[in-house]
């Protein structure tokens, strides 16, 4: 008895600064991964690249594409703190190469497998194994789609391919309000990058077996396959969605500050799309 408060006098500066106590507002924050008070300031929060919770190091981009997938599992369109939502281990969702920050907490509520296209469990977009197959409620597809060499629109009948009729898309995607998709590289075939660092080169060898050099290229971070090799147009993917079998099509592109979802600017938003 004596430990346990002895415990919770120690304890409870930390706990009044970031937990929590009522409902979270503008001016009190709260991280929608792991529920905790979101003590950056808004310029830091509305960055979608910067890790700005001090708990479980979210950031804008991760709150915001799992805010969208879990106002479309819940279907009223209202954001939760992952942590306060029931459990739901009959919902079955499939990841790719998604961030450890929201995939232990997505594990913790859903029958959900993170995969990878380097090491196990292995998914491949461009050819995804049967028994993926109309198996999920949920894929969550952050930050990858530029990076899967090939055509887009197989690409996205891929990922219609993996859910269920009914079943939710969580997709963030660099796009741009141009009218078409931009391919970095539109004959690429077989290719290889040489060189290191700011100087590597994309050596390309075209279908009809011409070589082509590519300087200036744009890696993003990570592991795996991370060159950038397209800027997808908004109208072009949301037309290839609609091609692909999926309908819904919704921009998330309110803020949500009370969940530390600002966003500067309509670049790169979360995406959600339902299973047709
Ligand atoms: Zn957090």
């Amino acid at each position: 008895m004596y430990l346990f408060h002895f415990l919770k006098n120690l304890t409870k500066g930390f706990y009044h600064r970031v937990l929590p106590s009522n409902t979270p507002t503008a001016e009190k924050p709260v991280c929608n991964i792991c529920g905790f008070r979101l003590t950056a300031p808004p310029d830091v929060l509305s960055e979608r690249e910067m890790r700005s919770c001090a708990v479980c190091g979210s950031t804008l981009r991760f709150r915001a594409i799992v805010a969208a997938l879990q106002s479309e599992l819940d279907g009223d369109g209202q954001v939760r703190a992952l942590t306060r939502i029931p459990r739901r281990k009959h919902v079955k969702g499939i990841g790719m190469s998604d961030a450890g920050v929201y995939a232990f907490a997505l594990q913790r509520k859903f029958d959900y497998l993170n995969t990878f296209y380097h090491i196990e469990p292995m998914l491949d977009i461009r050819s995804p194994a049967r028994h993926y197959l109309g198996q999920f409620d949920f894929v969550v597809s952050s930050d990858v789609l530029e990076h899967v060499e090939g055509s887009t629109d197989r690409t996205l009948a891929n990922l219609r391919a993996l859910l269920k009729t009914g079943g939710i898309l969580a997709l963030t995607v660099p796009y741009g309000f141009h009218e078409t998709t931009i391919e970095h590289y539109p004959d690429l075939h077989q290719f290889r990058i040489e060189g290191e660092g700011a100087g590597r080169v994309l050596v390309n060898v075209t279908k009809d077996g011409r070589e082509q050099r590519f300087t200036n290229l744009c890696f993003h971070g990570g592991d795996g396959s991370t060159l950038e090799l397209r800027i997808y147009s908004y109208p072009d993917l949301v037309r290839q969605l609609g091609e692909a079998g999926f309908t819904d099509i919704r921009l998330h592109a309110a803020d949500h500050p009370e969940w530390g979802i600002i966003h500067r600017t309509k670049l790169g938003l979360p995406i959600t799309a339902k299973a047709a």
